[in-house]
């Protein structure tokens, strides 16, 4: 199922020229941790954007947010759910090269681990179930992103909101305050020059 689940994401790319992992491995369920991995990539290719993954069941279900992530929860983050990408791709930094599938620079703008806390009649919900009805809450422990995070499915996309904890902030744009990688400490522009 997780390897079907990458189809889309192979067909859309030709591994003998982007550097992006092709997801050679298929965990096995066993192995797959309560503790979950996300990851924020930034993505400047025709446009400047952020891409949410979660880990679910063994691969990164992954929204395009143009806007980015916030840490206001009055801003209402237009999420484009695209195709599932390998585990691997959390860790992925580099230019895909000119002419292939979202050709530009990517950084892995935050990191970190979450915690599934959909809750429905007093039951957590588990989160492949969570996504399928079109709601999830879920706790991110980032490096930069903390706190709750609800992820709602409507009419015309999904839609990510920070929820009210201590970790909200209506004063700062953290895209803009924050914009080098989680990972190597490098901008866009840095990575791109490489
Ligand atoms: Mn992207």
């Amino acid at each position: 199922m997780k390897q079907e689940s990458l189809e889309s994401y192979r067909k859309k790319r030709d591994f003998s020229i982007t550097s992006e992992p092709q997801g050679k491995i298929d965990y096995p369920d066993e192995l797959i941790s309560d503790k979950q991995i996300f990851v924020v990539q930034k993505h400047a290719s025709r446009n400047l954007h952020y891409d949410l993954r979660l880990e679910v069941g063994g691969i990164l279900r992954s929204w395009a947010v143009p806007k980015g992530p916030s840490l206001n929860p009055k801003d209402k983050r237009l999420a484009i759910a695209t195709e599932d990408h390998p585990l691997e791709y959390a860790r992925f930094e580099g230019t895909i090269p000119k002419g292939q599938y979202g050709a530009g620079t990517v950084i892995v703008w935050d990191m970190g681990t979450y915690r599934n806390m959909t809750m429905k009649d007093g039951q957590v919900i588990d989160i492949n179930q969570a996504l399928n009805n079109g709601h999830t809450s879920i706790w991110l422990e980032g490096k930069k992103l903390k706190g709750g995070y609800a992820i709602t499915r409507t009419g015309r996309g999904w839609i990510l909101v920070k929820m009210r904890d201590e970790n909200v902030d209506e004063t700062q744009d953290i895209l803009k305050a924050d914009p080098r990688s989680a990972l190597s400490g490098r901008t866009i522009g840095e990575l791109a020059e490489n």
